[in-house]
């Protein structure tokens, strides 16, 4: 029996993830979940999943779910503490972070510090804490497996590597919705246009992230902390397909790489059960559905995001915190409709053009900066 807590159990990642494990209930017990929002769908997994106690996101909903829940024996911590209990969960043995933002930085250390592996599917952690985070990792003997899709490529395709050198790492981006658009019409389009993505299913904040290519930015700079190679040596591959999900290319030119079809369990699964792939319920790759898979370039001079997380990562230190946080105060703008798509890289580059970088930034440091970004954000929407 493996032991798993879930951070952001109602969301994409974590519906998918108890629906893997409700796969396998002889081989996990759930024992702590998070939510935040989302008690009604919480109710539903905590019927069926048994956790001992889980965490939602205020007092409000905190006594919601204890009224529902009556006939049950179970605790209900909430806010950032409820976060921090569900992350060093004393009987979990791994825990998925499948939490939105960089609120997911706190409870992801916490947890790293009270010895469980991590099933990592919150990218903004390791884009703004890396180096902590990994050191941490290191010297707390845990495992931080990846559930990104792309990064789980990377990762199940250096199996049996570790003698070999990376070359280059082969980032694949379905393109999202707006592939091959000009600046002119990118002006025009709504946040329901934003909100399409052709071949994945995620939450708002991925989805709007991925319209733009600022989502594979982060993954950029993710990919960097998770396998240790410099951004000269990963290169975004536009890939509408979505069929081939990363790859690796070594010294001899050989290129490794995992296809498949595009469903997140896949990975999810690969992370509770690494190194096993025991048998899952999914739909299964038909090349000869598929029929022709296409590469092409990212066209950064209209996605502006992408040259803007490359800058970021170049820069290092806080700065790419600045790329992310600022990009998380302009997403929220975004679906309160208070400005447009386009604007979102803009606000991103004036956030960083203008901080004081601080090259080996502390977790306040790294807070700090995350509230500097914010603000600056909001400023520049109230001239606007
Ligand atoms: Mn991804």
């Amino acid at each position: 029996m493996k032991n798993i807590a879930i951070l952001g159990s109602t969301g994409s990642i974590g519906t998918q993830t108890l629906d893997v494990i409700s796969q396998h209930k002889d081989k996990f017990k759930v024992t702590s979940l998070s939510c935040g929002r989302n008690i009604k769908l919480l109710e539903k997994q905590i019927r069926e999943f048994m956790p001992n106690f889980v965490s939602v996101y205020s007092e409000v909903e905190a006594k919601e779910l204890a009224d529902m829940t009556r006939d049950l024996d179970i605790k209900i911590f909430h806010g950032m503490d409820g976060l921090l209990e569900v992350a060093r969960d004393s009987e979990s043995d791994m825990l998925v972070t499948g939490i939105v933002g960089m609120l997911g930085i706190r409870p992801t250390l916490e947890a790293i510090r009270s010895g469980k592996d991590i099933a990592l599917a919150n990218k903004e952690t390791l884009v703004c804490a890396g180096s902590i985070v990994m050191e941490e990792a290191k010297r707390n003997e845990v495992s931080i497996i990846p559930v990104d899709s792309e990064h789980s490529a990377i990762f199940q395709s250096l199996q049996g590597e570790e003698q070999n050198r990376i070359n280059k790492i082969l980032l694949t981006a379905s393109g999202g919705p707006f592939r091959g658009y000009t600046r002119d019409k990118l002006e025009k389009v709504t946040l329901e246009d934003v909100l399409k993505n052709p071949n994945w299913d995620m939450g708002n904040k991925v989805t709007i992230d991925s319209a733009g290519l600022i989502n594979k930015g982060l993954e950029v700079m993710e990919a960097g902390w998770l396998f240790g190679v410099g951004r000269d040596r990963i290169e975004v591959v536009v890939h509408p397909e979505s069929i081939l999900h990363s790859a690796v290319e070594f010294d001899d030119g050989a290129v490794i790489g995992q296809l498949g079809a595009p469903d997140m369990r896949i990975p999810i699964q690969y992370a509770l059960f690494y190194p096993k792939r025991p048998k899952l319920m999914a739909k299964k790759l038909n090349l000869f559905d598929v029929g022709i898979m296409t590469f092409e370039r990212p066209d950064i001079d209209t996605f502006k995001g992408l040259a803007l997380a490359y800058e970021a990562m170049d820069k290092g230190g806080n700065v790419p915190t600045v790329f992310n946080a600022a990009n998380e105060c302009a997403v929220k703008l975004l679906l309160d409709r208070k400005i447009s798509f386009l604007q979102i890289p803009e606000l991103i580059k004036s956030a960083m053009d203008d901080v004081k970088i601080i090259e080996r930034p502390t977790l306040e440091d790294i807070l700090s900066t995350e509230q500097y970004a914010k603000e600056h954000v909001l400023k520049d929407v109230e001239k606007a």
